[in-house]
């Protein structure tokens, strides 16, 4: 087991658990950096098993996958925000792992998450849990109309349901399943915005620019980056909650912090993820070190630098139903004509079916000022039948 101070260097192996896009990022990002890299999902044809060194085809508490991965690694991180803590922690019985399992715990329960913002001292929505008939009773109507949302395994708008009053809240509570759940009060959004930060095991904290995102259906559909896209005091404030929200939890990696922007231009936390997300995947081609690399440079104790944004960029999320612009028969997109736009930067996952709601790649846009970007973006989103934003 290598100690805390030790650097893990280019020529080691290093492990993901978790097969999706943000594993298969990684790992490229790793292979470039000269890294061996292990991958840990039972899918045979995940994204990250494709192109990894190594592929363990096992679920995530199968003890001989975790075994084989203890053999073979000498630190685990993780891309999957549901892989259970309690995997991490027994692999970090002997191996280096980043974040820490119970950093991951509090993020993968919408009821601790939000536990954890208050004693950051950073604002949330209002809101209560719901995990027992006596709670339900309790609900008063200063939270209506609101979102009740399950308290774990929710994702991309899954497991939320919009109440507008009492009786609804009720039957959403039964047809969730009466699981653990977080009922919040609906809030005036003027816009969302995102942080990633990364923060090292001596406790240094880097972070990319603040993310203006765009959700259409619950799902992130684009994000943009560049000086201006949201005033400075807001700026400030968002890199505070979200440095404040990584220090409570001693987390080592990297971190996204999502906020709402109210009408009146106060900042809430949303939630948090503890990997890279898809809001920061503008990174890889508009900053000069990406969320991967950050990822990296995290678990393997090397330097944290502050990364430097050196171009205005946009990312347009591509999901499945691109795919389906023409009608029930999958049609790949034009992206020879995407491609012949200045500054576009195609990334694809590697799936092979394309689904309606499915993250199929993302498109980064760069150019050399906001306005150029912009118009880029627009006329790749109607090549591709992405409506404007
Ligand atoms: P993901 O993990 O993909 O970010 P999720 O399923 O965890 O999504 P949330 O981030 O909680 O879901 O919500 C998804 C989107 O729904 C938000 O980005 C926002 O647009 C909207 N939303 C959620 N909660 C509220 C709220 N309290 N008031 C207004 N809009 C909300
Ligand atoms: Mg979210």
């Amino acid at each position: 087991m290598s100690g805390a101070g030790d650097v893990i260097l280019p020529g080691a192996t290093l492990g993901v658990l978790g097969g999706g896009q943000l594993g298969r990022m990684w790992v490229q990002e790793a292979q470039a950096m000269g890294y061996f890299t292990v991958v840990l999902d039972a899918d045979p044809t995940s994204p990250a098993g494709l192109v990894s060194h190594h592929h363990i085809r096992t679920g995530y508490e199968d003890p001989q996958g975790l075994a084989e991965m203890v053999r073979l690694c000498a630190a685990v991180t993780t891309e999957f925000e549901n892989v259970p803590a309690a995997s991490l922690d027994r692999l970090a019985q002997t191996l280096r792992v980043s974040p820490a399992g119970s950093a991951v715990a509090i993020a993968q329960d919408r009821a601790a998450e939000k536990a954890h913002f208050v004693r950051c001292g950073v604002p949330v929505a209002p809101h209560a849990v719901i995990a027992t008939p006596g709670q339900l009773a309790a609900v008063t109507g200063d939270l209506l109309p609101g979102i009740l949302k399950t308290a774990r395994m929710g994702y991309d708008g899954k497991g939320q349901v919009r109440v507008q009053t009492l009786a609804d809240l009720a039957a959403a509570w039964d047809d969730l399943g009466r699981v653990p759940c977080v009922l919040e009060k609906m809030l005036p959004l003027a816009h969302e915005c995102s942080v990633i930060v990364a923060r090292g095991q001596d406790g240094s904290v880097v972070h990319l620019p603040v993310q203006r995102n765009l959700h259409r259906d619950g799902i992130l559909a684009v994000t943009e980056v560049f000086e201006g896209n949201l005033p400075p005091a807001q700026m400030d404030h968002a890199l505070a909650a979200a440095k404040s929200v990584a220090n409570g939890l001693q987390y080592v990696g990297v971190l996204c912090v999502e906020f709402f922007v109210l009408q009146d231009g106060s900042l809430v936390v949303n939630e948090i993820a503890p990997r890279p997300h898809n809001s920061g995947h503008y990174s890889q081609d508009a900053c000069d070190v990406s969320q991967f690399e950050l990822q990296l440079r995290a678990m393997t104790g090397l330097p944290l630098v502050q990364p430097r944004l050196h171009s205005p960029t946009i990312m347009l999320n591509l999901l499945g139903d691109l795919w389906f612009a023409q009608g029930e028969q999958p049609v790949t997109p034009d992206w020879a004509q995407v491609l012949a736009l200045p500054g576009c930067h195609l990334h694809l996952y590697g799936k092979r079916d394309a689904k309606r709601g499915r993250k199929m790649g993302h498109l980064n846009v760069t150019g050399a000022t906001p306005e150029a970007v912009r118009a880029t973006a627009l006329k790749a989103a109607a090549i591709l039948g992405i409506a404007p934003f």
